[in-house]
């Protein structure tokens, strides 16, 4: 195939050099010499027409062009993407198709074990694992049927970790994993370090499971009880306040661990009588029971847009169209998928959960001359977010009108509202590969850099701009190489003189924006979402660890889910981000 060829076939789909190179080297079916054999438009098709081929047993075989063509349409006008897993493997042997992915791990060897190979499974297929530790027991305690001491969960942890090591040689992406720990485990100082050196546990975000009780010990500076899981007793007790701020501190040092709140999880637990969520994906957006996996998918929110005679708004007539195709793919899915396990299958099948997100956000309000970091920024959160959870819901009902309630509808706590398809409808995931082939910033957290200068081999310099501040800057005459060389070195463009202020106040980046609209907006966005939400709070180098203090606080009483939190040069690369760009 000459280049010339290759060019024609793409030029129908918009996507940018960047997308391409994404979805050449992962994506794109290849031969046996490991050749090229689909184009960008094919991948599209085969999604598409995989994915519409789940209504035939609802409507009794009639034909779903229709549909399929509607699927097609949103994903190639970039208006609305399913998680990776479905564009690689939907039409294909494997065809694994969720992002997400809990596995129980109990307290025997066989268990133990048999989580290492299912996680091996799943990475495989291109999937992430979450994984409570909770339930083993902590170090140095007996193991009867030996004699010997139990090495406890951080040991195991490191098992699951080489084993993730290994198969990301032969995988789709590298698997990447969500390892959690009750506050209350006698193991707590040790997992709250274990990833002090960041050269260990490459393959794991740590999070602890932070309960309600515990919260309230530390703000009564009291102490709290430490429990065997084994043998359900108290082994002892720590000061409440001591914990906290070790948590804070490894947070402040380099990101981990982050922390979810486990009583917020259960409390939206739509099925309690299945037993108890204990832990989320990799990125912490979707809490799921063991054995529960999740297909996620986002709507590109530059694509929801219209001028009117005022600028730029919402076009909610076509958000309103976009979020119902996108649940109906979505439910779909779940029907398409190849699952791992016959008891993820099971499990997936009983409570239907999909995770419809938004990714574009900040794009969004730079062309609506909003500022991310105010408080019309969040107010637009809560505006569109509610709407994308009402339709969502809307159609999840009407869905169910047609093909049944999830299974477990007359257990879950929703039994006495309408009848839904999905136990759970919205998630906001990080989109780190959706955002790259859709070209526009990921997921609802704010625009990282505005110009990143990459030195291609020749020796010359690509600048690559932000498209919504290139095209100001072009329309009011100031756009140079020269001034995005300075915006590129500064990394924000607030102090930069010669742009009018009326710019500089909304092309804010993310460190432009405090820590503390960072939390005010992810708890906008959770207000609105059925699962939760990912998003990192930057911070500057130089915040101090009541900075980070003062976070936690916040977020847990705006009633986020979680907290992650990032600051600046604290690490020197990322776990996911590598996996993704690659
Ligand atoms: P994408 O943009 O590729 O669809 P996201 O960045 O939105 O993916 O991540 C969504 C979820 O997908 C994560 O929380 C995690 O469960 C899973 N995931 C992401 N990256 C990886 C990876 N490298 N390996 C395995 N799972 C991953």
């Amino acid at each position: 195939q000459s280049p010339g060829s290759k060019k024609e076939e793409r030029s129908e789909m918009p996507v940018s050099k960047n997308a391409e190179t994404v979805l050449e080297r992962r994506y794109l079916i290849r031969d046996e010499s490991g050749k090229v054999t689909e184009t960008v438009e094919g991948l599209f098709h085969r999604v598409a027409g995989s994915i519409a081929g789940a209504d035939k047993p609802y409507t009794g075989g009639a034909s779903t062009e229709a549909l399929e063509k509607e699927f097609y349409e949103a994903m190639t006008n970039l208006e609305f993407l399913p998680n990776s897993p479905t564009l690689m493997n939907a039409g294909r042997p494997l065809g694994q198709l969720s992002a997400c992915f809990v596995l129980p791990v109990a307290d025997s060897m066989e268990d133990i074990f048999e989580a290492v190979k299912q996680a091996a499974l799943i990475h495989k297929s291109g999937g992430g694992t979450g994984f409570s530790f909770s339930r083993l027991r902590p170090c140095g305690s007996a193991v009867k049927s030996t004699g010997g001491v139990a090495s406890g969960p951080i040991s195991f942890m490191r098992v699951f970790n080489m084993a993730t090591e290994a198969v990301k040689q032969g995988g789709t992406r590298r698997g990447a994993n969500m390892g959690i720990l009750r506050v209350d485990h006698p193991d707590i100082l040790e997992f709250i370090d274990c990833k002090k050196n960041n050269a260990d546990i490459t393959n794991f975000n740590i999070s602890v499971g932070i309960t309600e009780e515990f919260m309230a010990a530390v703000i009564a500076d009291g102490e709290y009880d430490l429990v065997d899981p084994s043998t359900k007793k108290v082994v002892g007790s720590l000061g409440a306040k001591m914990v906290y701020d070790k948590i804070v501190e490894g947070a402040w040092r380099n990101g981990e661990p982050g922390i979810i709140f486990l009583d917020r999880l259960n409390r939206d637990n739509v099925v309690p009588g299945q037993g108890p969520i204990e832990s989320t994906n990799p990125c912490g957006e979707q809490p799921l029971l063991p054995y529960e996996s999740c297909n996620l998918g986002s709507i590109n929110l530059v694509k929801m847009l219209k001028q009117s005679k005022n600028g730029c708004e919402v076009d909610w007539e076509k958000l309103e169209k976009t979020v119902r195709t996108a649940v109906h793919f979505l439910d779909n899915v779940i029907d398409v998928n190849k699952y791992p396990l016959d008891k993820i299958d099971e499990t997936t099948k009983a409570t239907r959960k999909i995770g419809l997100g938004v990714m574009g956000f900040a794009d969004m309000l730079l062309l609506r001359g909003i500022s991310y970091n105010s408080d019309e920024g969040v107010a637009a959160a809560r505006e569109i977010m509610s709407f994308i959870n009402r339709v969502g819901h809307e159609a999840s009902e009407e869905l169910a009108q047609q093909r049944g309630a999830f299974p477990l509808f007359e257990e879950s706590i929703l039994k006495d509202g309408a009848a839904r398809r999905n136990s759970t409808v919205t998630t906001i995931a990080p989109t780190g590969t959706l955002s790259i082939i859709a070209g526009c910033s990921s997921g609802v957290e704010p625009v990282f850099a505005y110009v990143f200068i990459r030195n291609v081999m020749d020796g010359t310099e690509l600048i690559e701009v932000n498209p919504v501040l290139k095209q100001l800057l072009e329309e009011r005459g100031l756009y140079s190489d020269e001034l995005m060389r300075r915006i590129s070195k500064e990394g924000t463009i607030a102090h930069i003189e010669e742009i009018p202020e009326d710019i500089r106040r909304v092309f804010v980046c993310a460190h432009d924006v405090t820590p503390e609209y960072h939390v005010k907006m992810q708890a906008a966005f959770q207000e609105y979402t059925d699962n939760a939400v990912s998003k990192t709070v930057n911070f500057g180098h130089t915040a101090t660890l009541e900075d980070v203090s003062q976070v936690y606080m916040l977020a847990y009483r705006l009633g986020c889910k979680g907290v992650t939190i990032y600051r600046d040069g604290s690490r020197d690369s990322q776990v996911l981000n590598i996996g993704k760009v690659n």
